[in-house]
């Protein structure tokens, strides 16, 4: 049933000169060393979807490496290669990168249950992958530039939304694949087809998970929670009872949707006001999803998902402070900037913003956006020179004055550089600081 059609025009429309140069160029590589190659993957889909493309992924019916590394020497580009793997990457000297995967047949083993049959390279390749919406190609050798190869009903599966699998033993083959059908479904508004739906019901009965390793549990939901708008696929995930794979403990009560819902807002309103400033996204919406797990249930989760040191004193040790200050300024809101800024000093990002979701009242969501927008970069101009200069010897002493400074410059107390001095001066005098 593969269907073929040009999409020259396609390409032209939707991609930039360079870009449509580039894969022409790929194809006249190829046309040198006489192999058949292909841009696959989630490049086709988003070009069919008129969504925006990135990665290019190029597979090869042949050795990969070698033309990579040909290919690369021809762009004056660099090559690293996985030989393990026969795939390898070309860096182009603007620093655009172009993935090379080899086809080969010999290195596909089919699942024990599926009857092996004749397939080329490429529709092996596709074959192995996780929906039939990522299994077409665009063929790139010149006498064919533009061919679009359609193995499994990609287009068709396009036009009506759905995510499906290519075959019956998807998810035995990679449980992991369940996370990414929603992960998808969610992304492109897409629905999970019926067959596809019941492999997943029975991926979730039969527990395919028992022996999945955190690290791709982790992977897979962290890609999830990273989407724009991961919400509805949280929601799709408890639905098919998939929480309980992260761990079975984890549940969901009527609030966390509606602080997966604040969550958003807050993630919308640091995003408007510092575009660009880098935060680990899928953490606040994570803090929400366990926020009713005990410590101890959460350092498991922690284990599972074989979290980094980073990621632990966030999810385990800064959530449970970030949670007791956000107690403390709804009981008793900080009269002064300084008595704010220090309830707030050693939070990074993540958890204002999680503080700023879980927040009960509008006039504590205030504070912390005065505290994360005005207060926080606030600096003392003072020096350590002054100090000396005023007859205090370097040591403890230099931190108190200088947090006592900062007290008062965020309290307005001081303006100027002379101020903070004159503000120095009067604190050793009244702490006798100096003899
Ligand atoms: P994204 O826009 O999220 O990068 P993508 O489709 O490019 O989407 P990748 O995760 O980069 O996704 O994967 C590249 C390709 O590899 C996909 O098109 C998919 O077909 C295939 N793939 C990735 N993971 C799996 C998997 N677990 N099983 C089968 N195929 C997979």
């Amino acid at each position: 049933h593969t269907r073929k059609r040009n999409v020259k025009r396609l390409l032209d429309e939707r991609l930039s000169k360079q870009e449509v140069a580039l894969l022409r160029k790929i194809g006249a590589a190829g046309d040198k060393l006489g192999i058949n190659l292909f841009v696959v993957g989630g490049f086709v889909r988003d070009l069919l979807l008129y969504r925006k493309v990135d990665d290019m992924d190029i597979v090869v019916e042949g050795d990969g490496i070698s033309f990579a590394k040909s290919f690369a020497l021809m762009c004056k580009g660099r090559c690293n290669s996985h030989k393990k793997f026969g795939t390898a990457v070309v860096v182009l000297p603007d620093g655009f990168k172009v993935d090379v995967a080899s086809a080969r047949r010999e290195y596909y083993k089919f699942p024990a249950a599926l009857p092996t049959v004749e397939m080329s390279s490429i529709k092996l390749d596709m074959f192995r992958r996780d929906f039939t919406i990522n299994t077409m190609a665009i063929q790139l050798n010149q006498e064919k530039f533009g061919t679009l190869i359609d193995f499994f009903g990609a287009q068709r599966d396009l036009k009506d939304k759905t995510i499906r699998t290519i075959h019956n033993l998807s998810f035995v083959e990679d449980p992991t694949r369940v996370f990414r059908a929603i992960k998808f479904a969610n992304r492109f508004d897409f629905t999970i087809g019926k067959l596809t739906s019941n492999l997943i019901q029975n991926a979730v009965r039969v527990d395919f998970f028992k022996n999945l390793s955190g690290l791709r549990v982790f992977s897979e939901l962290r890609q999830i929670l990273e989407e724009d708008d991961p919400i509805p696929a949280i929601k799709t995930l408890e639905t098919y009872g998939l929480e309980r794979v992260i761990h079975p403990y984890l549940a969901f009560d009527n609030q966390t949707v509606v602080l997966l819902e604040e969550v958003k807002k807050a993630l919308a309103w640091h995003d408007l006001l510092f575009l660009d400033t880098p935060y680990l996204r899928w953490s606040i919406y994570f803090m929400v999803m366990i926020r009713l797990c005990s410590p101890k249930i959460v350092q498991e989760i922690a284990d599972r998902l074989k979290f980094s040191p980073t990621h632990q004193r966030i999810i385990l040790n800064d959530r449970i402070k970030a949670e007791q200050r956000l107690e403390i300024l709804e009981a008793n809101p900080p009269k002064s900037n300084s008595r704010l800024h220090s309830i707030l000093k050693t939070f990074r990002t993540e958890l204002i913003l999680y503080m700023m979701a879980c927040a009960k009242k509008d006039e504590t969501r205030k504070a912390l956006s005065l505290f994360y927008t005005k207060l926080r970069d606030i600096k003392v101009l003072i020096r350590g020179e002054h100090l000396i200069t005023l007859g205090v010897r370097p040591g403890p002493e230099f931190k108190r004055i200088m947090s006592s400074v900062l007290k008062a410059r965020l309290d307005h107390q001081v303006a100027t550089l002379e101020n903070e001095i004159d503000f120095a001066k009067g604190y050793i005098r009244q702490n006798k600081i100096v003899d």
